[in-house]
């Protein structure tokens, strides 16, 4: 494929950390190639100092769009010119979508952990366990209620984390969200359908890290679902996998987000095996 970094009306990329700590470029990058679009998806380092310069400069050079990772996700929203339904009521945004002469902001988080969820169950009328209240959970949780789900439990460590996500989904969504504050092991109802772990637990290099969680209260019509990409097979999906349930790994919603997020950018959907191949190279799954 013949080097395209001139085209400029093709840039995407990302306003993120150190391009080592980010697979989505090698991931974004591995789709373009195997679809042979001829786009780029570029890393760049920039801090909330920086943001505003940014955004300027990628509105100047046209590109069709770009990630943001923390701590740009909030900063970046006054920026833009305007945000879609969930990443309004999120509060966050993770991706930047250019309309025309506008600036949109969309999170694909959630959107991409959906659809990875879809395969597996309609969160419509279920019940959910959310283990976590930071930015994944947000995403998460209001996409779940988006999509239908009646009951939300949200356990965290923080009491005050917790109790805000509670009150977003209660006041924004027409879920029933309440608190459970997480000391001691968790035991899971009966009846709940789907359990998330939306924190950093497992993830590298704390790979041996588990959940609080009594595994004995898995049961197996339950689906359990983990944040974590790398590694993709975690504690917690493998205590599920012996427990019986259906399982799903981080992988797949990284995947999916950056499926979204490139139809957002080319309008081509691209195949999400070449990506998560890419990723299982580079984590070593
Ligand atoms: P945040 O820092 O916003 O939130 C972290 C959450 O994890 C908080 O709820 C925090 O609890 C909880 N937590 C962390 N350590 C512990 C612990 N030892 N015990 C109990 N709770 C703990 O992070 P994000 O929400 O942005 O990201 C969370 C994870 O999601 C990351 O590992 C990230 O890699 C993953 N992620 C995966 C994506 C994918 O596509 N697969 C996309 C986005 C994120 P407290 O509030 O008490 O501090």
């Amino acid at each position: 494929m013949p080097d395209q970094l001139n085209f400029l009306p093709n840039l995407t990329g990302s306003f993120a950390k150190p391009a080592a700590e980010n697979p989505t470029v090698e991931m974004v990058e591995a789709a373009y190639r195997h679809h042979d679009l001829h786009w780029r998806y570029i890393n760049t380092e920039v801090g909330p100092e920086n943001l505003g310069a940014a955004v300027a400069g990628a509105r100047a050079m046209n590109w069709a769009g770009f990630n943001c990772s923390l701590p740009n996700k909030v900063e970046v929203i006054q920026h833009i010119d305007g945000l879609g339904e969930s990443a309004s009521v999120i509060g966050a945004v993770n991706c930047v979508v250019r309309q025309g002469d506008q600036l949109i902001g969309e999170n694909t988080d959630g959107k991409g952990f959906m659809k990875s969820l879809a395969e597996i169950v309609d969160p419509s009328g279920k019940r959910i366990v959310m283990f976590g209240a930071g930015g994944a959970a947000r995403a998460i949780g209001v996409e779940v209620a988006l999509a239908g789900a009646t009951h939300i439990t949200i356990v965290n460590r923080s009491e005050e984390r917790g109790q805000r996500l509670v009150a977003l989904l209660n006041d924004q969504t027409s879920a029933e969200a309440v608190f459970e504050k997480w000391d001691g092991n968790y035991a899971l109802d009966e009846g709940v359908d789907v359990v998330i772990n939306a924190t950093s637990i497992g993830l590298y290099p704390d790979i041996d890290a588990r959940l609080a969680l009594n595994i004995d209260s898995l049961t197996a019509d339950m689906v359990v679902a983990d944040v974590i990409p790398n590694p993709p097979r975690t504690n917690l999906i493998k205590d599920a996998e012996t427990r019986g349930c259906r399982v799903l790994d981080g992988l797949g919603m990284l995947v999916n987000q950056g499926i979204t997020g490139i139809e957002y950018w080319t309008g081509v959907t691209v195949d999400g095996g070449v990506m998560r191949t890419r990723l299982e190279e580079l984590f070593g799954a």
